[in-house]
């Protein structure tokens, strides 16, 4: 698979460099993509047979197939009659440089292990990601900007430098493994405020907060320190003064609604203690805040161990390392997995994060889209986030609806109105379906071609 990988990632390398050497402001060659089926990411019905045109790394016209519309010399014309066109996929909270193999370390924390994320998030469909923290300066500057301009193969990346939680609190240090100084833990408002400072200078495109005991529901389990709200009040006040929105890690509704009333303008994961109330929603819509439910994090604490069988589905096999294949496989790890108190707690978060993503999206607040992929092992990158459109479709939303949050909503969580739908003048970050997802959502698996910015994107 790694073979074949390369292989591929070779070629659109290659295709990259014969374009920068040809002169700075030539994108790659244009493509004509004919008899279509495109889903524009809004939450529109699909549009049968269009003709969707790609100049310069942008979409330059939307028609019928037939007559098929003029196009320029040299253009590349794919008929993908039967296939069906999406919005590359987004991540709005993911992590990378944790996780390598069945293991998280500091150490992990490489130009090579996250490149080869990135590359598994684009084969997947995942077109640009956001990684929430944990992270390393400068070394998540300098990819930041390579992916951005287009350097490498895989996925845009955005992100947290750090992030800041308080000493002794969430994540633990003695489950992420990181090293110090990859979560800031300020114990005053002033050291808060340094922090925030320190990764504004950076040029973080985010702050984020943790505020959270970490019990994640299990009952008895004994709670970490929590962040004052002297703490997160400085935070804050610091990173909306440097120009810095805040994204903060909760887990129960009464953090929610603090975080909403101390203006955070993101919520990073669901709420999955209890029943969102009319009171947070009245909350987040009047100051806008927005909403990643994340549902797939607590699924993962179960799945694999409950359903042995997927690591024979290609979906999940193609993007599995070798480490969890053979953990997934070993029965005494499923079942020790089954008994832990969290695969129970995990089964009652997913359900309690469903039924509030569904009031939330039809009460209009402002939901994106986002897993927690590769904050942990069983997080699997690219295929977590196929994973949380099944979820959101099995609480209650449309296909449409649960594409349009992983396509035009996360671009507009992000503030990125260069992406997210299929429309002129919106980069060409496209995803080719072998099936319809708007008649079933794991067509989404049968990924066919994935472009990202006109350029043919990493395969497996
Ligand atoms: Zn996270």
């Amino acid at each position: 698979m790694m073979l074949r990988l390369l292989a591929c990632l070779a070629a659109s390398v290659a295709g990259t460099a014969a374009v920068a050497r040809a002169g700075a402001p030539v994108g790659p060659p244009p493509v004509l993509f004919t008899h279509v089926r495109v889903i524009d990411g809004t939450g529109a019905p699909a549009q049968p047979d269009r003709a969707v045109l790609v100049e310069n790394g942008r979409i330059a016209a939307i028609t019928a197939s037939d007559p098929a519309p003029p196009v320029p010399a040299g253009t590349t014309v794919l008929n993908l009659a039967g296939d069906t066109m999406i919005p590359g996929l987004m991540s709005d909270h993911s992590h990378v440089g944790l996780v390598q193999g069945a293991t998280v370390d500091g150490g992990h924390f490489t130009r090579a292990v996250i490149l080869a994320a990135l590359r598994q998030y684009e084969a997947y469909g995942v077109t640009t990601v956001t990684a929430l923290g944990v992270t390393k300066s400068p070394l998540f500057d300098t990819l930041r900007r390579e992916q951005h301009a287009g350097t490498n193969a895989g996925a845009d990346l955005f992100g947290v430098d750090q992030g800041i939680s308080v000493p002794g609190g969430a994540p633990p240090d003695g489950m992420m493994h990181a090293d110090p100084g990859q979560i800031l833990r300020p114990a005053t408002p002033k050291d808060a405020r340094a922090a925030v400072d320190r990764m504004a200078d950076e040029g973080t495109d985010l702050v984020k907060l943790w505020v959270d005991d970490f019990r994640n529901g299990v009952a008895g389990k004994p709670g970490l320190p929590i962040m004052s709200p002297a703490i997160w009040q400085a935070a804050i006040e610091e990173a909306h003064a440097r120009g810095l929105r805040v994204a903060v890690h909760i887990h129960d509704l009464r953090y929610a609604r603090l975080m909403v009333a101390a203006h955070a303008d993101i919520l990073a994961h669901g709420v999955r203690d209890q029943p969102v109330d009319q009171a947070l929603i009245d909350a987040m819509k009047r100051a806008g805040t927005w909403y990643i439910p994340t549902i797939q994090l607590d699924e993962a604490s179960y799945l694999y161990a409950a359903e042995p069988g997927l690591i024979d589905q290609p979906e999940l096999a193609q993007g599995l390392d070798p480490a969890l294949r053979a953990e997934f496989s070993d029965a005494a790890w499923r079942q020790k997995t089954l008994n832990a108190p969290l695969a129970e707690a995990s089964r009652r978060a997913v359900a309690m994060n469903q039924q509030n993503l569904v009031r939330l999206v039809r009460a209009g607040v402002n939901v994106g889209f986002g897993t927690d992929s590769g904050a942990m092992p069983l997080r699997i990158p690219g295929y977590a986030e196929h994973r949380e459109l099944r979820l959101y479709v099995q609480a209650g939303l449309t296909p449409l609806e649960a594409l349009s949050l992983a396509t035009s909503r996360a671009a507009a969580l992000m503030k990125l109105d260069d992406r997210g739908s299929i429309a002129v003048g919106r980069r060409a970050d496209l995803v080719i379906l072998g099936a319809d997802p708007s008649a079933d959502i794991t067509a989404v698996d049968r990924i066919e071609q994935v472009w990202r910015g006109g350029v043919r994107g990493a395969s497996f």
